[in-house]
C-alpha cells in the first residue's frame, strides 16, 4: 500500500535513531535514565563527524587557534572565580497539585500549564553536579563536574601562550563533554544533564572585538549552512542588551527551527575582559598580554562561540531527513552532507555467487582504506538502496555480473538516485572528487552515465541494476 509521505516530528526520529543504531536510551534494560542517552554505531560515527568537521574548521584549517583538552574535574576555586558558585542557578516552580516541575523562566503564565494548578515561589537551583574528591565525603572535598568547557581555557591561557609564543589575537579550542543538572531535560538530545560542547575561547585586542565578534558570529552561521542545513531554518537571534549577563558586552544565538520549535544551536558572546580580569584576581597570577611591537600591556577580550555537539547533531538529522514518493513507494531519506555521513559508500554485490563476491569484497577492502565503508549483500538491491537511503550514505557502489567482463562499477547517488557506470581502477579518485563536490555527473576518468533519476533505462545496458 502506498504511504503518503509526511512531515518530521520528534516521534519519527526517536524511531529511526533506535531502529537505525544512532540513539539509544541510557541503560536501557534497566528501564533507562531520564534524559541520558548512548550512541549507537552509527550515532558515534555522525558524532565524531561533527565533532571533526568543527575541529577542521575552527583549529587545524586556520592558523590563529590551538587546541587544548582540558579536565572535567578543576579547582573549586575556578568555580568560584567564574561566578558559578554564586550565579549559575536557574528559577524553580513546583505545582502544588500535580507536583510537576518547570523552570519559571520557561512558563508564559503564572499557572502550572500542565493541570492550571497553583505554583510555589520560584525557588533558585544551582545547576552543577557536585562530587567528592578522595574517599572522605566532606565539604573540604567538594568538586564539580564542569557545567562548560570554557573554564579549562581561560585558566591555562599564560600556559598556552608561553608554550605556542601566540601574537593576539589568537584563539583557543576545546570539544568535551559539560554537565549540568537541568530541571527540565527534553526533546531527546535537545536538552540533557550530560552533553557535549565545541567552543572556541578566541582572544583579542580590546577595541577590536565588535569587529572580531562579527567576525564570529557570520562564520558560525555559515559552518551550519556549509555542512547542508538549509538557510531558512536557521536564525541569528540578538539578545538584547537588558537580559545580557553584566560582563558581557554582547551575544547572538544561531538557532535552529526543530519540528518542537525555535530552539540555540550555539551562543557567540563577547565576555569582554572578564573571565581573565577574575581569575587573575583569584588566583593571584598575572593573566595578561605585553605586545611586543606597540609595547602596550593589555587584557585581552575574549570573543566566545559555544556550540553543542548533540544540539547540532540533532538539527543535523533533522534537517537532513525527507519523506518521498520513489518508484511508487515511501522512501525515507536522510540528505545527510558527505562529511557527516556515517558510511560513505555501501558496496552491493548484484549476487551472492562467489566470483561477483570476490570482487566485490576487493573494492569494500580498497574502499575501506580511505573510508568507512559497508559491504552488504542480503535482501534485494532495492530494500539495499533503501536501506543506505535512510542511514543517508551518499554512494551505492553495484557489483555486477558486467563488472566481471569490462571493470566498471555502477555508483548510484542518494539525493537524485541518479546513476554512472566507472571503472573500478579509478574508485578512490572518483569518490574522493565526488565527496569534495565535483558535479556527480562529470566523468573526468571515463566511464559513462548510466542511467538518470526518472529515466527507466537511458544507456540501455543489460545487468543494469
Ligand atoms: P539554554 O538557554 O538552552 O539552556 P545556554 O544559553 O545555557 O542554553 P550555553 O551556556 O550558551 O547554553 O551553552 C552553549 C551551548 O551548549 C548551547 O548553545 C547548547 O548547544 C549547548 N548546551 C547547553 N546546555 C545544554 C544541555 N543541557 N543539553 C545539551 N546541550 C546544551
Amino acid at each position: 500500500m502506498a504511504q503518503t509521505p509526511g512531515k518530521l516530528d520528534m516521534d519519527k526520529l526517536l524511531s529511526l535513531a533506535r531502529r537505525r543504531g544512532f540513539l539509544f536510551q541510557s541503560s536501557e534494560i534497566y528501564g533507562g535514565l531520564a534524559s541520558c542517552w548512548d550512541y549507537g554505531p552509527l550515532g558515534v560515527e555522525l558524532k565524531r563527524n561533527v565533532k571533526q568537521a568543527w575541529w577542521r574548521s575552527i583549529v587545524q584549517g586556520r592558523d590563529d587557534v590551538v587546541g587544548l583538552d582540558t579536565s572535567i574535574l578543576m579547582h573549586p576555586k575556578v568555580w568560584e572565580a567564574s561566578g558559578h558558585v554564586s550565579g549559575f542557578s536557574d528559577p524553580m516552580v513546583d505545582c502544588k497539585s500535580c507536583k510537576m516541575r518547570f523552570r519559571k523562566d520557561d512558563l508564559k503564565g503564572d499557572k502550572c500549564p500542565s493541570c492550571d494548578g497553583e505554583l510555589t515561589e520560584p525557588r533558585m537551583f544551582n545547576l552543577m553536579f557536585k562530587t567528592f574528591m578522595g574517599p572522605l565525603e566532606e565539604a573540604a572535598a567538594i568538586v564539580y563536574l564542569r557545567p562548560e568547557t570554557a573554564q579549562g581555557m581561560f585558566v591555562n591561557f599564560a600556559n598556552v601562550l608561553n608554550t605556542t609564543r601566540r601574537k593576539i589575537p589568537f584563539g583557543i579550542a576545546q570539544q568535551g563533554k559539560s554537565f549540568r543538572n537541568e530541571i527540565t531535560p527534553s526533546n531527546l538530545i535537545f536538552r540533557t544533564r550530560e552533553f557535549e560542547q565545541m567552543e572556541l575561547e578566541f582572544f583579542v585586542k580590546p577595541g577590536t572585538d565588535t569587529d572580531w565578534f562579527n567576525y564570529w558570529v557570520n562564520e558560525r552561521f555559515d559552518w551550519y549552512c556549509r555542512l547542508g542545513i538549509k538557510k531558512e531554518n536557521l536564525n541569528l537571534s540578538v539578545h538584547p542588551k537588558e537580559d545580557l549577563a553584566h560582563y558581557a558586552k554582547s551575544c547572538t544565538d544561531v538557532t535552529y527551527n526543530f519540528p518542537m520549535g525555535w530552539g540555540e544551536l550555539e551562543g557567540i558572546a563577547n565576555r569582554s575582559d572578564f573571565d581573565l580580569q577574575q581569575h587573575a584576581k583569584h588566583s593571584g597570577k598575572t593573566l595578561d598580554f605585553f605586545d611586543e611591537e606597540t609595547k602596550e600591556r593589555y587584557v585581552p577580550f575574549i570573543i566566545e562561540p559555544s556550540a553543542g555537539v548533540d544540539r547540532s547533531l540533532l538539527a543535523f538529522l533533522c534537517d537532513a531527513y525527507e519523506e518521498e514518493i520513489a518508484e511508487g513507494e515511501l522512501r525515507v531519506v536522510l540528505h545527510l552532507h558527505p562529511d557527516l555521513a556515517p558510511i560513505k559508500a555501501a558496496i552491493l554485490p548484484l549476487s551472492k555467487k562467489e566470483n561477483l563476491a570476490s570482487t566485490a569484497k576487493q573494492v569494500y577492502s580498497d574502499l575501506r582504506k580511505s573510508w568507512n565503508v559497508q559491504y552488504d549483500d542480503s535482501q534485494s538491491i532495492g530494500r539495499r538502496y533503501r536501506r543506505q537511503d535512510e542511514i543517508g550514505t551518499p554512494f551505492c557502489i553495484t557489483v555486477d555480473f558486467q563488472s566481471l567482463e569490462d571493470g566498471q562499477v555502477t555508483i548510484r547517488e542518494r539525493d537524485k538516485m541518479d546513476q554512472i557506470r566507472v571503472p573500478i581502477k579509478s574508485l578512490t579518485q572518483i569518490l574522493a572528487a565526488k565527496f569534495s563536490g565535483e558535479d556527480f555527473l562529470e566523468l573526468p576518468y571515463g566511464g559513462q552515465v548510466w542511467k538518470r533519476a526518472g529515466e527507466n533505462n537511458s544507456a540501455g545496458k543489460k545487468d543494469e541494476p
